[in-house]
């Protein structure tokens, strides 16, 4: 079994424009595509998992989602860079019953693994958020947190054992020393 990266979307790939139901709207965040490149040259399977709540609040669709998806992929691959998978949670925080996908929940994690077979406590949980660490926790992985601009400071409390890095390129140039290091 393989270690993955496993890569937030919005405020860690591209800029978080919250709810972002508009291909047009994509921007890709500087060196994020480079850095996903990277990772697939190295041969570790770039996972991206993503809470997508904008959907079951209903300010958008799953074929929102999925042409604004169809950008973001087309953009990194006009960067040289693709991703092996790509899973959504579409759930509110407030569903009834609550979802086990939605991050720091770890079903897609899991489901990923078993569909890809990843191995989990190997692999790397890296976002904007704390609940994209936080994972790590629980299936034994390595966070890094990307502070990448974003001004809701959750850098400043992660715990340890969290790196804390400025961009995805910082984040890949951590997986890439641990990985040369074993
Ligand atoms: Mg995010």
């Amino acid at each position: 079994m393989r270690a993955a990266a496993f890569l937030d979307r919005d405020g860690t790939i591209i800029h978080d424009a919250h709810y972002l139901a508009d291909p047009d709207g994509v921007r890709l965040l500087p060196g994020a595509a480079a850095a996903i490149a990277r990772l697939n040259a190295a041969g570790m399977p770039v996972v991206v998992v993503t809470n997508q709540s904008g959907i079951g609040r209903g300010y958008f669709t799953e074929g929102d989602f999925r042409a604004v998806q169809a950008r973001v992929e087309a953009l990194l691959a006009a960067g040289g860079a693709r991703l092996d998978a790509v899973y959504h949670c579409p759930h509110a925080p407030d569903a009834e019953p609550a979802c086990g996908c939605r991050k720091p929940g770890v079903e897609l994690f899991v489901r990923a693994a078993a569909e890809h077979g990843l191995d989990l406590a190997r692999s790397w949980y890296v976002g904007d958020r704390l609940r994209d660490v936080a994972p790590a926790e629980r299936l034994g992985g390595r966070g890094i947190l990307v502070r990448a601009g974003a001004e809701h400071g959750e850098a400043e409390r992660a715990p340890a054992g969290v790196a804390v890095v400025e961009d995805l390129a910082e984040a890949v140039e951590v997986v890439l020393a641990a990985a040369r290091a074993n």
